[in-house]
């Protein structure tokens, strides 16, 4: 038996390799259900203009892609070099300066200002995702003087690590607020905050949001030591998380990484909220046209471990291989997906220790085994904000789930989550079950005669107003 859905998502991030509407096109067809524009890079009329082309591909295929906006938080930079790139020697000493123009041979130019007063002897810089590393010897002024621990090249804008230092910069910049706006303007179904420290940082975004406009769901990144520390308060201030390896591997030691992620990643679903595994999960596809056997073996644990998502970065973005990666990343979770199935269970649907009883939970799971007992076709969930159909997905059934709203952005937002097949219905639909469930049906070609489905419904945003409902109904056609 063929798995008709995939329940691992994808996120890919756009970029020159892929931002054409023929290449968003394809991508989408390969299987991609979210979009990623990063704010690291790109001016506004880019990322507008991009904005719009996703759009019109998803709707013009008919799908829900979700678009999610990448705001980078204190992310550290260099500045630019006048050769376009220095060499960095064993023992050589050189310069971090805080200040304007432009880097030089023993010269490195800080884009972030406050560095020299954060950084303290002895402590580490480094360089470049972590290929290069410098130590601080003494900090003069603005200059901070440093002798290079591992030498190598290092280009324009590359980025920098501070892994030993308190940053005194606010994790949501100017420039997040600039690049916010712009979200909210647009109307990105998600923005992505990185470089989080505590909830505090969230709330803080939340806020301005708020002040502002209307509030976007924010995904945390969690690629600071602090950020693992306070990981609890940060998931129940956030809507999803996002386990951002590249520069949780610089800031901790890399072997920590796995560890983490597994256990974020139940505790994250524990809350019911979306968890998203990314860096390097395509790495070697950026210019090879296969991945290395380390590569599927990292994507498949991740549906093994039940994440929501998957995402690719510089693979789709800036890679020689963007529409190849995707599939290949669809081929290797379906066949993990597909063993999953056949034996019965997506993962164990207790979702880690709850901190309180939770009625959704306990509707969520009695759903689940009535689903697999009784051999339903599917559970459909007429859903308003998403919420239902989110906790029902934490619970990680075995017969799809239909989420079906009548609002496009919820269909949109319920395209990140694990096993959510987003359906836009209209109002005159959501009146009768009945006739809706057998419409479904029919779309999604779950009509031999005998079917029997599972509604779930009855969910308010209030716990107290619940009053759910569910109802095995018959299909016939
Ligand atoms: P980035 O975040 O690609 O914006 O740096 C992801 C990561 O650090 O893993
Ligand atoms: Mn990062």
């Amino acid at each position: 038996m063929n798995l008709r859905w995939r329940r691992t998502k994808i996120i890919a991030t756009i970029g020159p390799a892929s931002d054409s509407v023929k290449n968003i096109t394809a991508l989408i067809k390969s299987g991609v259900n979210v979009f990623r524009l990063n704010m690291s890079h790109g001016d506004h009329d880019y990322h507008k203009k991009i904005f719009s082309r996703i759009r019109s591909c998803s709707n013009k295929t008919g799908t829900y892609g979700a678009i999610l906006m990448d705001l980078c938080g204190p992310k550290i930079r260099v500045g630019k070099f006048e050769e376009g790139s220095i060499q960095l020697k064993k023992n050589d000493s050189v310069v971090v300066r805080c200040g304007s123009g432009i880097g030089r041979d023993g010269i490195i130019i800080s884009q972030y200002q406050q560095l020299y007063k954060d950084v303290k002897k002895g402590e580490r810089i480094l360089l470049d995702d972590g290929n290069l590393e410098c130590r601080v010897v003494s900090v003069n002024g603005k200059d901070v003087h440093c002798k290079v621990v591992y030498g190598g090249e290092l280009k324009n804008n590359k980025g920098l690590n501070l892994p030993d230092t308190m940053i005194s910069a606010t994790s949501f910049t100017a420039k997040d607020k600039m690049d916010v706006k712009l979200a909210m303007e647009l109307g990105a179904d998600f923005v992505a905050l990185s470089f989080v420290r505590t909830a505090r940082d969230i709330k803080g975004l939340i806020k301005y949001m708020a002040r502002v406009d209307k509030v976007i769901p924010v995904i945390a990144k969690i690629e600071k030591p602090e950020a693992v520390v306070n990981i609890d308060e940060i998931i129940k201030s956030s809507y999803g998380i996002m386990i951002a390896r590249g520069d949780l591997g610089i800031e901790l030691p890399a072997e920590e990484v796995p560890l983490i992620q597994k256990v974020v990643t139940d505790k994250a679903r524990a809350n019911n909220r979306p968890v998203i595994v990314a860096t390097q999960m395509m790495e070697s596809m950026i210019t090879n046209a296969r991945p290395t056997r380390a590569e599927v073996g990292d994507v498949a644990n991740a549906a093994m471990t039940s994440v929501d998502a998957v995402m690719l970065s510089a693979e789709t973005a800036a890679g020689k291989y963007p529409v190849k990666a995707v599939g290949m990343m669809d081929c290797i979770l379906r066949e993990i997906e597909n063993h999953q199935w056949s034996s019965g269970s997506f993962g164990d649907d207790s979702g880690g220790n709850l901190d309180r009883p939770s009625s959704r939970r306990a509707i969520a799971h009695a759903a689940n085994s009535l689903a697999h007992d009784l051999k339903l076709q599917g559970v459909l969930v007429p859903t308003d904000s998403g919420h239902t159909a989110a906790v029902l997905s934490a619970s990680r059934p075995s017969s799809p789930l239909l989420g079906l709203s009548t609002s496009m952005e919820t269909c949109q937002k319920l395209s990140l989550h694990w096993g959510i097949i987003p359906f836009l219905i209209n109002k005159e639909e959501s009146q009768n079950w009945k006739l809706l469930s057998q419409d479904i049906c029919n779309r999604c070609k779950l009509t031999r005669a005998g079917n029997r489905v599972l509604l779930v419904s009855g969910f308010n945003d209030d716990e107290l107003l619940n009053e759910p409902v569910m109802k095995i109904i018959n299909v016939i056609n």
